[in-house]
């Protein structure tokens, strides 16, 4: 199939890239076998390919799959080079982590092709911390760097519930719109415009929903507000990631089934419009 695919727009189809990658995490490591149980997750026969919004997500095209990244020596540099690859040919890139590390080389390849890059990213912990553990690319630590490097014109935070002043004074250094947990309808009140790129940590969710987690972190959404949120958004999506996965901390493959879950009803909004530039 073309890179074309079935969507709309001069975009062509939204393509997976797994990054198998989590020598970044601070507490628990295992991030790295999610990618392959996600995919897994995605096309379950114990469901149909369907979005709640209408859309086949297993029309043939509908989305592509480029494998997972390799590296030898730079894990950071080989992700950048693979999105770069993808952006080349006009793919829309949806990573499947890996811990959320991998979330700054992949927006470096995103934000030198758009200017006016919206980050939409949802998470319990803001991870704008300078540094964690004296490691610069923390997953703890993605979002200051993304910022510094000035990758993405907007960051909107949604779900958070560990903020800390450290992290705080970080937050007001580099205007990041903070919606914290609890708030309805957050990206309803923002004006999110085109390009759109999503980071969704799989923390966001509730333990209770959602317990394959390196930090299980109580008092989080529910699958049914992510997805209000998700359906919710209006700008047109040019790429993800879903990052945070843990399998060996998961209970009876049940985060994996969230997480492929997720993967699906973004792929069909991804889908559902693309008129962008
Ligand atoms: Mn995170
Ligand atoms: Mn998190």
């Amino acid at each position: 199939m073309a890179s074309s695919g079935s969507a709309k727009g001069p975009w062509g189809a939204p393509t997976l890239l797994g990054v198998p990658l989590d020598e970044n995490s601070s507490y628990k490591r295992g991030a790295a076998a999610a990618p392959q149980l996600i995919r897994d997750a995605l096309c379950c026969e114990s469901t149909n390919m369907w979005t709640e919004l209408g859309v086949d997500v297993g029309a043939e095209g509908a989305y592509e799959d480029a494998g997972d990244v390799q590296w030898n020596g730079d894990a950071f540099s080989a992700i950048e080079q693979a999105v770069e690859g993808l952006l080349e040919k006009r793919q829309r890139p949806v990573c499947l982590g890996g811990d959320h590390s991998i979330t700054y080389p992949i927006v470096r390849a995103f934000g030198r092709r758009f200017k006016d890059l919206t980050l939409i990213h949802f998470d319990a912990h803001p991870d704008l911390y300078d540094h964690f553990q004296g490691n610069r690319h923390s997953h703890a630590s993605p979002f200051a760097r993304i910022m510094e490097e000035k990758l993405a014109k907007r960051l909107i935070q949604v779900g958070i519930r560990t903020m800390n002043p450290q992290q705080k004074k970080q937050a007001e250094r580099f205007k990041v719109e903070i919606f914290e947990i609890g708030r309805k309808r957050a990206l309803e009140e923002v004006k999110t415009w085109c390009p759109v790129y999503v980071s969704f940590d799989m923390d966001v969710l509730d333990p209770a929903f959602a317990p394959g987690v390196s930090h299980r972190e109580p008092g989080g959404m529910s699958v049914r507000e992510v997805l209000e949120h998700l359906h919710s958004i209006t700008a047109t999506i040019v790429g993800a990631d879903i990052v945070e996965y843990n399998p060996s901390r998961d209970v009876s493959e049940l985060t994996g089934t969230v997480a492929g879950k997720i993967l699906k009803e973004l792929l069909g909004k991804m889908l559902m419009a693309c008129n962008c530039p």
